[in-house]
């Protein structure tokens, strides 16, 4: 066999199938050993380099250890040089990096020997995540995006690169940055892509801008981020930084990972057993269920092993809090589920979060046998597996691919039904999809991909321009997005108050509490930086936007009824009534989770969205209520006036009233 075939995979997951964990380059003092996969080699040489880019080199050969696998072992320790392999198969060597390296040289192109544990900053054996909070608020946000914008505050050098996150400090008159992280209560941050990717040259220039979608080396950081991509003990020294800084500021850190395809078909993988890794239609032509050309074939024994042994390594040597999966849909829901399964063992039930997109690009073709983790399959995934709710996003801001079509808040009508499925993550009257509870449902309306919120409400609202034709000039862009319209405003908290008091995870794209505009770009993979930067001076601008999104998040933390993510939760949604057009109102049973002891001054929650364009008059049940939220300010405390007995709730907004807790209420 010299390439693997949809024949042969079968038969060689059954003779190779290798389940040992020390594939890859291990360092020591007591020695090194390089272990490879690779059961089709007729014979496997290492090469070692001083450095990542002369090509001197001193050749090892690597001896058959059982199950397919090599090795070479040697009594020195060879942490800091430089290695890749030649392998021969067919009597033709292929020259390969190590798809298991920890450790690489500029641009990936060779593997790293590391000692990893003299790449730790000081510190960073005692570094752990921040104790958990009673609710998750997950902001997704990209390394570069952060800290690009001079007015970050960031010195030079650091912008763009890890070593943003470690700025104590920024030179800026008002917080950015980490500083201004803490200060909004989110508690994940959820970074793009921070593995090594191909689309940039590392060696370039900061302006080079992509979202990361593309992995080189699944196991080593990206290049670009670090201050110095040549040395290969930068990247990961600087990239522990980040994570040691971030959970010493009280936030926890998820990866966004993309084990569904590689930048090219002709990667590490491919070299060293060719036909194995990638799906393949009957015909023999490579499927491209990812859009991006390749399928990497889940569902297969070293795949899965290659991807879960990715996983553990990351939260095990990062300390890594969650997952991200991108294209989660061309996974298979067994591998998911040995994923949660294989986390919970090490680190207890549901400590790392593990969510991702429950949908493909294309169509693939899965393993005989394997379920695809789309999302009509939810129901078979494990409770701690959640998806994102393009349903919620959907119907509470419009279509996804068109700017034009409204959702609930700006304009859009006959939704009021959805909207109130949308509060109880969807566990009431579905059909295909079923969660098993709010836990596997994350809320947003909106994330690196498509339109900003910003952006999907200006146009939604006032697009004419927009979509006119030839365009529009780049100063009437700037001024179409960058303006801060009170009709914007509004269905934007609006939108915000929606997703905030629904039912399970609560995720958003960074900037989205400040107005973020990408002035219109709804693709912005590889545009600009200035395009997909943060503006921090917009936190000024917008700080009463900021001030509302604040106020959300800490109201969220102390309601049990909504931040329940148990089976039962649904049942805390009551009395959903639609009032008319636009105006809908539920209640909401605001109790303790059992055997917790959270203080919880409101047993009751009643919530009213008016989305239409006059004040509502609202059936308010009986009680002394409390207002915690309505359309100008959340987290508030305010008298409840009523108007003939009915709640008088303002055009585009949303209102939350807590009932008080009475005397007769207080047992003695
Ligand atoms: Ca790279």
């Amino acid at each position: 066999m010299t390439e693997a075939n949809c024949r042969d995979i079968t038969q060689m997951d059954k003779l190779y199938r290798y389940e040992g964990s020390d594939l890859g380059a291990v360092c020591s003092p007591a020695g090194s050993v390089f272990k490879v996969w690779s059961p089709l080699a007729e014979k496997v040489e290492l090469r070692l380099f001083a450095d990542g880019e002369t090509d001197v080199f001193t050749s090892r050969p690597l001896h058959p250890d059982g199950q397919g696998t090599w090795k070479y072992e040697t009594a020195e320790n060879l942490h800091g040089f430089y290695y890749d392999y030649l392998v021969w198969i067919g009597g033709k060597a292929r020259r390969t990096a190590d798809p298991y390296a920890v450790g690489c040289s500029c641009n990936g192109r060779r593997s790293m020997a590391v000692e990893l544990a003299r790449t730790d900053p000081e510190g960073f054996g005692e570094d752990c995540a921040p104790p958990p909070e009673t609710e998750r608020i997950i902001y997704e946000l990209h390394v570069k995006d952060f800290s690009y914008d001079p007015d970050s505050g960031i010195p030079e050098q650091y912008r763009g690169k890890f070593k943003a996150f470690t700025v104590e400090e920024p030179d800026a008159p008002y917080p950015t940055c980490v500083g201004y992280l803490k200060s909004l209560g989110i508690t994940h941050v959820h970074l793009l892509p921070i593995f090594d990717y191909g689309a940039l040259d590392e060696a370039g220039e900061l302006r080079q801008y992509n979202w990361g979608y593309d992995p080189v080396n699944y196991n080593v950081p990206e290049g670009s981020y670090s201050t110095d991509p040549f040395d290969g003990l930068v990247r990961i020294r600087e990239c522990k930084e980040m994570i040691q800084s971030l959970h010493k500021n009280g936030i926890r850190v998820i990866m966004d990972v993309v084990y569904n395809h590689t930048y090219h078909q002709d990667s590490w993988l491919e070299r060293m057993v060719p036909g194995y890794y990638y799906r393949c239609w009957k015909d023999g032509s490579l499927s491209d269920g990812s859009a991006c050309g390749n399928d990497i074939a889940a569902g297969r024994a070293m795949v899965d092993n290659y991807i879960v042994q990715s996983v553990l390594f990351w939260a095990r040597e990062y300390h890594i809090d969650g997952f991200r999966f991108d294209l989660m849909g061309l996974l298979t829901v067994e591998l998911m589920n040995r994923i949660r399964r294989s986390l919970d063992e090490i680190y207890g039930p549901g400590e790392k979060l593990v969510y991702g997109e429950p949908w493909r690009a294309n169509e693939s073709p899965m393993e005989t046998g394997t379920m695809a983790s789309l999302k009509d399959n939810v129901a078979h995934l494990d409770e701690g597996i959640s998806v994102f709710s393009d349903d919620t996003r959907d119907v509470i801001k419009g279509h996804v691919f068109y700017g034009e079509v409204p959702g609930f808040v700006n304009g859009g009508t006959g939704l009021e039904e959805n909207v109130l499925r949308a509060v109880s993550g969807w566990r009431k009257d579905q059909q295909t999809f079923r969660p098993k509870s709010c836990s596997q449902i994350v809320n947003y309306v909106s994330a690196h991909d498509n339109y900003t919120l910003w952006d999907k409400l200006v146009i939604s609202m006032r697009g004419q321009r927009f979509f006119g034709d030839g365009g529009l000039p780049g100063s009437a862009l700037s001024e179409l997005f960058l303006t801060k319209y009170e009709d914007v405003l509004s269905a934007n908290r609006l939108a915000a108050f929606v997703y905030f008091t629904c039912q399970g995870n609560l995720f958003m794209l960074a900037g989205e509490e400040f107005g973020r505009s990408k002035l219109g770009d709804s693709n912005s993979y590889r545009s600009r930086p200035e395009i997909n930067m943060l503006r921090w001076k917009q936190t000024v601008e917008f700080a009463d936007l900021i001030s509302y999104y604040r106020g959300l998040i800490r109201l969220r933390k102390r309601l049990p009824g909504l931040y329940d993510k148990s089976p039962g939760a649904a049942e805390r949604i009551g009395r959903e009534t639609i009032h008319g057009s636009g105006v809908v109102s539920f209640t909401v049973d605001n109790a303790p989770l059992p055997g917790r002891q959270e203080e919880c001054p409101w047993p009751e929650l009643f919530i009213v969205y008016n989305a239409g364009d006059t004040v509502a008059l609202v059936n308010v049940p009986e009680g002394q209520w409390t207002v915690l939220a309505d359309g100008e300010e959340a987290d508030c405390r305010k008298k409840a006036f009523l108007r003939d007995g009915n709640l008088p709730v303002e055009a585009k907004s949303g209102m939350m009233l807590g009932r008080k807790v009475l005397q007769e209420d207080i047992a003695v």
